[in-house]
Parts: structure tokens; sequence; C-alpha cells
């Protein structure tokens, strides 16, 4: 027989009515809920003998990975399993809550206990979906919402709450700045780049793991990380040699992800601000100086910091008051000592100090600043070329050394096109040096930009070959017109009988003419590296201290008037 259904919405709502509303977890609603079940009877008076809530959720930035909660109550007394009622309800983040009541043996629900459990579903589904609102709007606060790591602020945060404990002197900062991600997403799209930080962001999860620590995205490419000093090695191989695969359309795309990375270990005295920002200088030096490895914090860098941060200050300045100047460098024809071109080089006129590139280039270049000073270069080399011409001197070609962030940059050509035009030039008169091209993310760029060059009859030159990372296949793929040998292979010359780099340099010679191009050799000094190179091919031209040290504007004219060198 039908019970009779003796409790009133009345009674429901003074149950809700009771909460005590300022909990903040769903664990301690529930408990609170419990505890009134338990008190009041309410749920048998409604026929219910257990009640089971479970909440899924799908992964997403506020739950990285899914999570399945359940809450039950159990009466204790024996139900009816048959006679069960669903209900489920769609929660925030695609996840999905379904409660489920077991009536009471003997017992089955009517209508009216079906929208009374319907009402009481609701209102618990209410309060829990309120909560966890709660909670979602305080984390994002302190996260990066395309990830889910902590945000900057996030990381203050945290730091704070380690540094009050005293647990930060035993951790180790790493800061990461991902290496041509600009390139990467060109690649593969925004949305495919979003996806590979996702992906990286979860790897650097992992890493903190269980550990006390926190992993962080500080915008754009930049990531963080804090772990305990006994982890740093392990993460630092991890993080060393990353490879992240992701579905494009039907095929896996295999993408690096390679950083320049900072490490600050903590000691005892240190603040979380100065921890975060001794382990961002310390990736600046990785950045300025190409090194690949993590390079580990020393206080040396922070003053090296402070300077660059002054120079980055006073670029714009500098710029409008002309304190940027060139210097020419002869190239002479190793055959006839014949003056036949030159390399304009920056200098910096900076409070009565003449600053060289290796002081200014790696912070202006960290901040942006290289493209408008290629530009100014350009400028004033081509203002100086017409003064040439207008005053009958008989002018050389100059190369422009060209920075790699300017070349994946589509108005390149047209602005140097422009500038050659608006003194008009003649585009045989200007060469463009392009420098660490084997780190170079964007190989097609690079080879439009050769190509556009050519078609306007402007000659494109290798720079630093023979260093570190010199690529042959560039060689190979690039149709350059000069190849400049860096002054690092000449430099050992004529140490011992024959050493090591006399070999490599005779044949890299010899490999460069058979393949056509043209060959400067930088850095020639002495008379026995002069005469050395003359043994191996004469038909190249020599640039160096052995002829002329980069000389000021007024001395450069000077010699092109008088052309030759006794060689
Ligand atoms: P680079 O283009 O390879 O220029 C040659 C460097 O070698 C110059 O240093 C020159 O002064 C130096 N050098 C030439 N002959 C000798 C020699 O016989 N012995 C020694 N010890 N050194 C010699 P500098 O002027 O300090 O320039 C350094 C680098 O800065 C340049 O290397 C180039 O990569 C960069 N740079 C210079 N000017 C500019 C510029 O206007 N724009 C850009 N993007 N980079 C520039
Ligand atoms: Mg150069
Ligand atoms: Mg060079």
């Amino acid at each position: 027989m039908e019970q009779q259904n003796i409790l009133s919405f009345k009674d429901l709502i003074k149950l809700f009515g009771s909460l005590n509303f300022k909990v903040t977890t769903i664990d301690e609603l529930w408990d609170q809920l419990l505890r009134r079940f338990h008190e009041t009877k309410l749920l048998e008076q409604m026929k219910v003998g257990r009640l089971d809530i479970n909440i899924m959720i799908e992964a997403s930035v506020f739950d990285l990975d899914e999570r399945d909660d359940y809450y039950n109550y159990d009466s204790g007394l024996p139900i009816n399993a048959a006679g069960v009622v669903h209900q489920s309800y769609p929660t925030l983040n695609n996840g999905r809550g379904v409660v489920d009541a077991y009536p009471l043996a003997d017992c089955t629900f009517s209508e009216e206990d079906m929208s009374l459990l319907m009402a009481f579903g609701n209102i618990i589904y209410l309060l829990m979906s309120r909560i966890r609102l709660g909670i979602n709007v305080e984390k994002s606060r302190y996260m990066d919402l395309m990830t889910g790591l902590y945000n900057t602020a996030g990381v203050r945060m945290e730091g704070k709450k380690l540094e009050a404990v005293g647990e930060l002197f035993c951790m180790a900062v790493i800061f990461i700045n991902l290496r041509g991600f600009s390139y990467t997403n060109k690649r593969i799209g925004i949305k495919n780049g979003d996806q590979v930080l996702i992906r990286y962001a979860r790897l650097l999860n992992t890493l903190v793991g269980m550990n006390r620590g926190l992993a962080a995205r500080l915008g754009g490419d930049k990531f963080l990380l804090i772990i305990p000093k006994s982890q740093l090695d392990t993460a630092l191989s991890i993080l060393e040699d990353v490879q992240i695969d992701i579905q494009i359309f039907d095929h896996t795309e295999h993408v690096a992800v390679n950083a320049w990375i900072g490490v600050f270990e903590n000691s005892e005295t240190d603040s979380i601000d100065e921890a975060l920002e001794s382990a961002s200088v310390a990736c600046g030096v990785a950045h300025a100086t190409g090194t690949y490895h993590a390079v580990r914090f020393q206080p040396t860098m922070l003053e090296h910091s402070i300077r660059a941060k002054r120079l980055v200050a006073s670029f714009d300045v500098a710029i409008k008051n002309h304190d940027f100047y060139p210097c020419y460098q002869p190239k002479v024809a190793l055959d006839t000592g014949k003056l036949v071109a030159a390399e304009a080089l920056v200098r910096w006129e900076n409070h009565g100090e003449v600053l060289l590139p290796d002081d200014f280039i790696p912070a202006l270049s960290d901040n942006g600043k290289m493209i408008e000073l290629d530009l100014y270069m350009l400028e004033c080399v081509c203002r100086d070329l017409r003064r040439w011409l207008d005053v009958g001197l008989p002018a050389v070609p100059v190369s422009i050394n060209y920075s790699k962030e300017n070349l994946i940059r589509r108005q390149l050509v047209d602005e140097t096109l422009g500038m050659l035009k608006k003194y008009n030039l003649d585009p045989s008169l200007i060469e463009i040096e392009l420098t660490e091209l084997a780190n170079y993310e964007d190989p097609r760029a690079l080879e439009e930009f050769i190509t556009q060059m050519h078609a306007n009859g402007i000659r494109v030159s290798m720079d630093d070959f023979g260093t570190g990372y010199t690529s042959l296949n560039l060689l190979k793929d690039m149709s350059f017109d000069v190849v400049k040998m860096d002054r690092s292979v000449i430099s050992r010359i004529g140490d011992k009988n024959e050493s090591r780099d006399e070999i490599l340099l005779r044949h890299t010679l010899m490999m460069l003419a058979e393949l056509g191009t043209d060959i400067v050799v930088e850095g020639v000094e002495t008379r026995e590296q002069l005469e050395f190179i003359r043994g191996i091919n004469d038909k190249l031209a020599i640039q160096g201290f052995f002829c002329d040290e980069p000389l000021s504007c007024d001395e450069f004219e000077a010699r092109l008037t008088d052309k030759s060198y006794s060689l």
C-alpha cells in the first residue's frame, strides 16, 4: 500500500533555510546537509532510504584532471533498489551531476513525491554549483585561463606562502622562455600553437607532481617552475629536450619545444620577488649569449641586467639625438690589395663613452629594438654613400648587418628598397649581412628574403661562417652571394705547425671556392695569417686589423681616395 507523504515544501524550505551559507567547499556543504538529514530524518519522511550524488567534472583550466566526486547518505534502512529515481544536471564546464534517490523497502515514489524530490535535487544542485562557481572565480584571479597554471599574481601569492613558512630556501626557481615560439605559431597556426602551450603546461605540472612548488605561465611563451632543489637536475634534463605531439587534421605534428632557461637556487634570506627577478635575469643571459643549456644565476648578472635596462631605456632618445653612427671597415682584395668594399659597424656614443655592439646589441635585441637600429643604420649608410657620390668619391659597396628579428618582417624588403630610392642609389652599392642563421627558426622567410633581395639586385652574405652552430645545410639550401669566415676561425692560425684549425680553414676555403660563392675572411690581424690564406686561395677579400680597424667616416673617406694596400 502506498504510504502517505507527510512532508511538505515548508519542511524542505525550513531545512535549506537553516543552512550556513558561509561554507566555501562542497565537502563542507555536504557535511552540513548530512548532519541535518540525520537530525531531521527528512529524507526518510520523503521515503528516501539512500541518496547518491555523483558530480563528474571534465578536465578544464579549473580542474586540470577529470574529477568524479561522490556524496552519499545512507539511512541504514533497507531500500527498494528497483524504485530508484534518477535525476541528471549539467554542471559548469561540460560536467554532469547525477542524483539517485532510492525509496525505502516496500515504497515507491508517487508523482507528488517525485516533484518534491525534483525540487530537493534542484536545490542541492544549485547550492553545489554556487560553491563551485565561487571557487572558480577565486581561482581565476591567480591562474592563467588558457593553461590552468598559476599566473604572475598566483606565483607571488604561493611564493609568499612558501616564504612565510620558511620553505622557499629549499626551492629552485626555473624561468623558461620558449625559443622561437612565434615561428612555431606561424608554422602550425595560433590555435595549434595554443594546444602546444597547454600540453607544455601539463608537462610542467607533472614536474611539480606531489612536491611542494608550482608551475606558472607568466604570459605568452614564458613559464616558471618552483620545485625542490633536489628535483632540479631531473627537471632540467627533461626540459632540455621536449617534444610535443599534436594532431593537425589527419597527421601528427611533432613540435620540438626548446627554451632559454634561467635557474635561481634560493638561500634562506631570499624573498620570492628577488628569486623571480634573479631567475629571469639568468634566463635573459641564456638568451643573450645563445646558451642552449640552463644558465644559473650569478650576482654579477644583476649588474649587467641593470645596465642593460638603462641602455634600453635610453635607446629612443639616443636614436633621436643621432648617438648611433656607423664605422666602416674596409674589405680588401687579397690578389690586388685594392679596397673593394666595406662593412658598416654600429657604434653608440653614450655619455662620452663609445659603446661597441657587444655592449648593447644583446639588450636591444631582447627588447625588440634591433629592427629600428638596423633601419637607422641603413639610412646612415645610404646617406653617406649619396654624399660620397655627390662629391665625386669612388664609393664602394657597403654591407649592413641585419639582425634576425628583422627578417620575419615582410616590410623589410620594401623598407630597404625604399631607402635606396630615397637616396637614389644603385642596389649594387649595398649588401646585406645575415648572422645567427643556424638557430634561425624560419628558413622559408629567410629564403624568401634572399630571393627578393636578388630580384632587386641586392647581394646577401652569410656572416660568421664557421662559428658554433653554423650549418652546412644552409649553404646548400640558400643562395648566398658571399660567405664571411668568422674571425674565430682565423685567430688560431699560426699557433702551431699545422693545427686542426688550419686543416679546417684550408678545406672550408676550398669548398667555398668550389661552390662559387664570394669569400671574405674576417679578422686577419697578422702577415702570417694573410700568407696562410693566400697559400690556399688569393681570389678572396680580407677584412681585419691587418688592413684597417673599423674607421670613422672621415678616415674611411680618406681610404676611398687612396684605395690600395700593400699586401
Ligand atoms: P660582424 O658582423 O662579424 O663584424 C665583424 C666584427 O669583427 C666587428 O666587431 C669588427 O670590429 C671585428 N673585427 C674585424 N676585424 C677584426 C680583427 O682583425 N680582429 C678583431 N679582434 N676583431 C675584428 P664589432 O664592430 O664589435 O661588431 C660585432 C658584431 O656586432 C658584428 O659582427 C655584427 O654581428 C654586430 N653588428 C655590428 N653592427 C651592427 C649593426 O648595425 N646591426 C646589426 N644587426 N648588427 C651589428
Ligand atoms: Mg657582419
Ligand atoms: Mg662576421
